[in-house]
């Protein structure tokens, strides 16, 4: 599971709503709109995620 960092939900990296690669990573989203969130200002939800935990493993 990772977090959907635009509402903070964990997400199946498996079947994700909606999947947006930046900058080499790839971020999980719940739903398409989350991932427009995201798109318009990823910095904001990338340094947000960095203070509030360390970045999740993937399998
Ligand atoms: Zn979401």
């Amino acid at each position: 599971m990772v977090k959907d960092l635009v509402c903070g939900m964990m997400v199946d990296h498996r079947s994700p709503g909606a999947v947006y690669d930046y900058r080499g990573k790839t971020y999980y989203f719940c739903h398409e709109n989350c991932k427009k969130q995201f798109e318009q200002d990823p910095e904001k939800y990338i340094d947000k995620e960095k203070q509030d935990a360390p970045e999740p493993e993937q399998d």
